[in-house]
């Protein structure tokens, strides 16, 4: 293997396992992005060119940052109107970590209709489930594990749940669309990818995964086994590999699909463009990021926005089949 590393972060390296040597990473959005597209995965991960924020994966942020912040609030308390009101402090929190996200809205009124939009997902939340029965385990829980092979599988899970029994539940919330029939086990790989980690860390299969679509309103459940979780080691270290040769050759190619509408290289020109649509692929790197590299973790808003959710099934030929 080579050591082309992915998606290290400066202050989660102390949390692997130093005495497996990290040969590369993985996050769920940056495996998604292989699958989806390789040359979207080398633009991002290997040449890491800065990614536009969309108002949908803004506004996934806020979304996500409001449901963890309602679970500081009381058991009783835990109302859509307490989560309304988290809004704008949120919003107001996420402006002043990243001011570029305010150039999203030409104007305050485009700004209010947008948070009518968060607020509108939060209320779909509460269709859902009822917050204030329950007391999340975990909530934007950091997860990482280092394979024996020295593939580092990291991401952050929205929320655990552990029952009275010690059944464990993984949380993870939507705001874009929820797949359709054919498209649930896609993404569900997201969830199999974190539920391997707790496996692989803390020796429990979680019971029930489950993704909440907040827009939509409906709930995706899936319950694990053994064989489920070895089948998706075995598909990431196939992706891995791929991810290495393509590294090793320079073959980064695009694949086109629906998901090219979202896709910031589409109309990139010789900026980091895409040959598919006329664009001019960069030239390679001289340097390729390292085991040290840093990535910032808000990055995976990205899980947040509809067109990932969604991500066709891998193009690795030699990966096995998931579902
Ligand atoms: S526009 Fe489509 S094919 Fe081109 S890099 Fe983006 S996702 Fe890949």
């Amino acid at each position: 293997m080579s050591t082309v590393a992915l998606e290290p972060t400066a202050e989660t390296d102390a949390v692997a396992d130093l005495a497996v040597p990290v040969v590369g990473s993985l996050s769920p959005s940056r495996a998604g992005d292989f699958m989806t597209c390789p040359l979207l995965f080398r633009y991002r991960t290997i040449d890491r060119l800065p990614q536009a924020p969309s108002s949908a994966a803004v506004r996934g942020t806020l979304v996500h940052a409001v449901l963890e912040r309602l679970f500081d609030l009381p058991a009783g308390q835990r109302s859509p109107e307490a989560a309304a009101a988290l809004l704008a402090p949120e919003w107001a929190r996420l402006a002043e970590a990243e001011p570029e996200v305010t150039g999203l809205f030409a104007d305050e009124a485009e700004l209010a209709a947008w948070l009518v939009s968060a607020r509108g997902l939060l209320d779909g939340y509460f269709t859902l489930e009822n917050p204030n029965w329950l007391e999340p385990a975990e909530r934007e829980a950091f997860v990482e594990v280092v394979l024996p092979g020295g593939l580092r599988l990291r991401g952050i899970v929205d929320r655990i749940d552990v029952a009275p029994s010690g059944d464990v539940r993984v949380v993870d919330y939507k705001t874009g669309r929820a797949p359709g029939e054919m498209f649930e086990g896609k993404a569900l790989f997201q969830m199999k990818f974190y539920a391997l980690v707790l496996w692989r860390t803390r020796g429990v299969i979680p019971k029930r995964l489950q993704l909440m679509y907040l827009g939509d309103r409906e709930v995706l459940a899936y319950s694990p086994d053994e064989d489920d979780l070895l089948a998706t080691e075995r598909k990431l270290l196939a992706l891995w590999e791929a991810i290495e040769r393509a590294t090793q050759a320079r073959d980064f190619r695009p694949k086109p699909s629906r998901l090219c509408d979202w896709c910031d290289h589409k109309a990139a020109g010789s900026e980091g463009g895409c040959p598919e649509f006329g664009g001019t692929v960069l030239p390679w790197p001289t340097v390729v990021p390292g085991p040290g590299a840093s990535e910032q973790r808000h990055l995976d808003a990205r899980d947040r926005s509809a067109p990932s959710v969604a991500a066709p099934l891998p193009a690795v030929s030699e990966a096995p089949s998931q579902e």
